[in-house]
């Protein structure tokens, strides 16, 4: 990508917000803020939030299906679940009297789809021959939250993936509840966010007496407190943390829970299966959320210098920051299409900066942006090329191959 023709826009001198996450990401030109708890992904914020979602689909498609399902519902659904009092759900009706007289009805803007995947799998999968299977979306999901903040972890419209599973008992719901604490171990790996992400026991909520899971990345801008517990390693929500044990607490963010919900929905729309022995019973269920957005901004709190942000390789926006640098000699301009073309061939993501702006301009733009690593052409380099990784310093002087092998490796 030509940094001329790409629509990008950092401004590393704009203003900072009440996150580290909302300032790097702003400044750099990632995400764009409509209004409080809302934002635009511009084209770079895209290519990391689409990595990030491309990785928790791979690991999605071992365990389960992905669909799509709507952002609009009708209350009824909702109602059917005795869910219409939950206090971040948002409705949506005709904005004037013109779009009333056409449709006055008025409906949900999803906060969550139990209430739509339910009514679904019943029409489909109603014998014991059918059980177990598991569907999944990425999507957008909207609620009402009483105070937007910290750029992308608490917003009123940002992405989840939601994963629903169905099972013919709870033996079964359990078994694969442990493969899907596996698939998201994964998943927190491979962002680069494992050493930070601990499996906390939290509140089932009114789903099961038991507990549910979240992943909570040790985080300060997290809004919660994860207490460990010093001998066992246990980590426990501080909201259920038993009384009278030691613990090691910090504040964390929770970037995915999954909840084992039993009967709850299936018995609300009176869901069940026919087992060998031709009685009805009720499904067990599960569902296992991960805020892709949220994971975007803990990513950013967790990696980030003074300069800007520093991207995990697994999910940078581009592998190299490719400088052209004295674009008014035809040669330097020259050699460094060529590396371009080189860098691109051989698979490599570059965006590569043929602005006509001073060095400085684009180093600073480097850093910010947080690319792995920085290639310079120039003058100077003559037949080889500046390179470095974002964290070090020191340059290194070397002939396009060698270069190229780096960047792969
Ligand atoms: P929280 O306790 O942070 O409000 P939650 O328990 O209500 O979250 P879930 O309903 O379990 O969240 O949603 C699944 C995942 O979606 C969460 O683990 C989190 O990563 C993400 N998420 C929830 N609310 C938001 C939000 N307002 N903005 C961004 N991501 C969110
Ligand atoms: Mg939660």
């Amino acid at each position: 990508m030509r940094y001329s023709s790409f629509f990008l826009h950092t401004n590393k001198d704009a203003k900072e917000f009440d996150s580290i996450n909302a300032t790097l990401l702003q400044k750099g030109g990632f995400i764009d803020q409509t209004m409080s708890g809302v934002y635009t992904m511009l084209p770079i914020g895209l290519r990391v939030l689409n990595k990030i979602e491309a990785i928790v689909r791979e690991e999605m498609d071992t365990i389960g299906t992905e669909m799509l399902m709507p952002a609009l519902s009708p209350r009824s659904l909702w109602e059917t679940t005795k869910r219409t009092e939950i206090d971040v759900l948002l409705e949506a009706r005709g904005a004037n009297d013109a779009s009333r007289k056409r449709n006055d009805a008025s409906y949900i803007l999803n906060c969550t789809h139990e209430e739509l995947v339910t009514p679904i799998a019943q029409k489909s999968k109603s014998s014991y021959k059918d059980f177990p299977f598991a569907v999944y979306q990425i999507q957008t999901k909207f609620r009402n939250e009483e105070r937007a903040k910290s750029g992308l972890m608490r917003g009123r419209e940002f992405r989840m993936k939601d994963l629903y599973s169905f099972h013919k008992d709870e033996d079964d719901l359990l078994t694969y509840y442990e493969q899907v604490k596996k698939a998201y171990t994964t998943i927190f790996e491979r962002v680069g966010l494992g050493e930070d992400t601990k499996i906390t026991l939290a509140s089932g909520g009114d789903f099961t007496t038991g507990f549910s899971h979240e992943f909570q990345t040790i985080c300060d801008a997290g809004e919660d407190i994860i207490c460990i517990d010093t001998e066992t390693g246990i980590a426990y929500n501080e909201e259920i943390a038993p009384e009278g044990k030691t613990y090691e607490k910090h504040k964390a963010s929770e970037v995915g829970n999954i909840f084992p919900l039993n009967i709850k929905f299936s018995n609300a729309f009176n869901y069940t299966y026919m087992d060998e022995n031709g009685k009805p019973q009720l499904v067990y269920m599960g569902s296992y959320g991960i805020g892709t957005t949220r994971l975007m901004g803990v990513i950013v709190e967790k990696f980030h210098d003074d300069k800007g942000i520093i991207w995990p390789k697994s999910i940078a926006p581009f592998t190299v920051y490719l400088a052209g640098l004295n674009r008014d000699d035809e040669d330097t301009v020259r050699k460094a299409d060529e590396i371009y073309t080189a860098l691109k061939t051989s698979g490599i993501e570059v965006l590569y900066d043929d602005r006509d702006i001073a060095p400085g301009a684009k180093f600073s733009d480097a850093d910010l942006l947080g690319i792995p690593y920085r290639v310079v052409v120039s003058k100077k380099t003559g037949d080889q090329v500046e390179v470095k990784s974002r964290t070090e310093a020191e340059t290194s002087l070397v002939d396009i191959a060698a270069c190229i092998e780096r960047l792969k490796g």
